[in-house]
């Protein structure tokens, strides 16, 4: 069960909702918010805050809006953008490879943006798209993609059925860049 954003949210000027929430998991829509339902840990404290109280328990939806629980799932699947790291394994993993965490690969992800361990806000590293998806932060994707694709990283190799090319137009795609 996952907390559940409803129309009365729309045009909100606040977004009390989103400085408690503990997990971060509001994603932001043209005309309101909604809530990854994977990510909600059920806390209620989004809800305590909520000027015109949008915010229910998914099983307390009322009636009138119950077609949120949809919305806000369909919505929020696929809302959070893969951090660099992300980007490299799931890269590798789709294509049946293995790292051994080589300096060179750590160096290619510090490139994306995400250099491993060097985080400065205890918060972690943010995961909404803009602060991702620069101009250079996709040029340095795309470099990655074709890098893996042509086995061209020490210490980590794929299997190539595919043409290179194909692969990596496929790890490029904004589909690939969401969760
Ligand atoms: S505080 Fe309530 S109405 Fe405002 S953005 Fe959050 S959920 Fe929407
Ligand atoms: S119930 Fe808690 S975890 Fe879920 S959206 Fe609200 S503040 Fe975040």
């Amino acid at each position: 069960m996952a907390h559940v954003v409803t129309d009365k949210c729309q045009r909100c000027k606040f977004t009390d909702c989103v400085e408690v929430c503990p997990v971060a998991c509001f994603y932001e829509l043209d005309q309101q918010l909604v809530i990854h339902p994977e990510d909600c840990i059920d806390c209620t404290a989004c809800v305590e805050v909520c000027p015109v109280e949008a915010i229910y328990a998914e099983a307390s939806v009322p009636q009138e809006y119950q077609a949120s629980i949809q919305f806000n799932s369909a919505e929020a699947q696929g809302a959070k953008t893969k951090t660099p790291f992300e980007f490299a394994v799931s890269s590798i993993r789709v294509l049946d490879g293995s790292t051994d965490g080589s300096r060179q690969l750590a160096q290619a992800i510090a490139r994306m943006g995400q250099p491993l361990y060097q985080c400065q806000p205890p918060t972690g590293f943010p995961d909404r798209a803009d602060h991702w998806m620069s101009n250079g932060a996709v040029v340095e994707r795309l470099n990655f993609a074709v890098a893996l694709s042509a086995n061209r990283i020490p210490g980590t190799t794929v299997r190539i059925d595919d043409s290179m090319k194909s692969i990596a137009l496929k790890l490029g795609s904004p589909e690939f860049q969401k969760r």
